[in-house]
C-alpha cells in the first residue's frame, strides 16, 4: 500500500514523470478476433444438453465439450461465482487469470478470451453474452466479472481473522474437483486457480490501490455465457460472500445457488471452426 506520507521527497520534475501518458502493456490489435457471428449462428441451433446446479456455498463440476456453449446463471437472488477452468484431457493446462488481466483488462465481457496457462497460452473459453454489460465502470472505479481478485481462501481467512472455515470458494472448488475426478482433497488442490469472479463488483480504490468488492448487480436472469474453444472441465462455487456486499469466508452472507447449463450447436454451423492450436513459441528457451 503505497505511504500516506512518503518518506522520500518527491524530485524537482515530479509531475512532469508522473505526467508522461500511459502504454498499454499488450495490445491485443494483433490478435485475430473472435468470430462472433459464427458463434452466434451456431448458437441459434444449439439446444440444451445438460444443467448443473452450484449450491449455495459448495462448489460443482461441469464438462463442456469443444464447440458447445455454457451459460452460468443467477437464478434465485444476488450471488457471486468463482469459476475455474480446465483442459479436460489434461489438467496441467488451466485457466490463467494473471495472463487473461494483462491482454483482456480488468474486468472481462463479450468477446474477451479465457487464456490458459503456460506453454498452451491459447483461448480456451470466449464470452459471447453478458446481460450485465451496462455496467461498465462505477464511480468508485467498480465493474463486474473480475480477473483483479483470486479466491476467497480458509488460509487467508485464518491469517486476517483466525478459525476454520471450510465454505471458502477456495475448498468449495477443491471438493468439487476431488468429486469430479476421484481424487483425495489434497490430490485436487493444487489443481485449483485463480479465478474468474463471474458477477462479483470489484475495484481498487482511488486513495490506497486496495482491492474492494461491492454488492453485486446482478439479478435473477442475469447471465454469462461462453463458447468452449477446447474440451472443457469446469468448476463454479457459489460464493459464501453470496452478493459480496458485506463479506465472504462466513455464513454470514444471504446465499444463493447458480445455475450451469450446457447447450450444443448443430455441428454443421461449426464446419468451419476448429479449436484454437498451443501456443506457437518452441519452449527451447534459448538453450
Ligand atoms: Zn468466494
Amino acid at each position: 500500500m503505497k505511504p500516506a506520507t512518503p518518506e522520500t521527497a518527491a524530485p524537482a520534475d515530479a509531475e512532469a514523470r508522473r505526467a508522461l501518458p500511459p502504454v498499454i502493456c499488450y495490445p491485443v490489435d494483433s490478435l485475430p478476433p473472435p468470430d462472433l457471428a459464427t458463434y452466434r449462428a451456431a448458437r441459434a441451433t444449439a439446444r440444451k444438453t445438460a444443467e448443473i446446479i452450484a449450491p449455495p456455498r459448495q462448489a460443482a463440476c461441469f464438462t463442456a465439450p469443444a464447440g458447445s456453449f455454457f451459460r452460468i446463471t443467477c437464478t434465485e437472488g444476488p450471488q457471486v461465482g468463482d469459476l475455474n477452468l480446465w483442459n479436460a484431457a489434461d489438467l496441467s493446462e488451466r485457466f490463467y487469470s494473471g495472463k487473461t488481466r494483462a491482454l483482456h483488462g480488468t474486468h472481462l465481457s463479450t468477446g474477451d478470451r479465457l487464456w490458459s496457462s503456460f506453454p498452451a497460452l491459447r483461448p480456451m473459453a470466449t464470452i459471447t453474452e453478458d446481460t450485465l454489460d451496462w455496467y461498465g465502470f462505477d464511480d468508485f472505479g467498480g465493474a463486474v466479472h473480475d480477473v483483479i481478485g483470486t479466491r476467497c481462501d480458509p488460509y487467508t481467512h485464518n491469517l486476517l481473522k483466525g478459525g476454520q472455515y471450510h465454505h471458502c470458494c477456495h475448498s468449495n472448488l477443491t471438493r468439487a474437483l476431488a468429486t469430479a475426478r476421484d481424487m483425495t482433497h489434497a490430490e485436487a488442490e493444487p489443481h485449483i486457480h485463480d479465478v474468474l469472479n463471474v458477477f462479483m463488483c470489484t475495484g481498487f480504490t482511488r486513495d490506497t490501490g486496495q482491492y474492494f468488492m461491492k454488492a453485486s448487480p446482478v439479478r435473477p436472469g442475469d447471465y454469462l455465457e461462453f463458447f468452449a474453444e477446447i474440451d472443457l472441465l469446469g468448476a463454479l462455487s457459489a460464493c459464501p460472500g453470496g452478493d459480496c456486499g458485506s463479506e465472504h469466508s462466513s455464513d454470514t452472507a444471504a446465499c444463493h445457488p447458480l445455475q450451469v447449463e450446457i447447450f450444443t450447436p448443430d455441428p454443421a454451423a461449426l464446419s468451419g471452426w476448429t479449436p484454437p492450436p498451443r501456443n506457437g513459441y518452441d519452449g527451447s528457451h534459448g538453450a
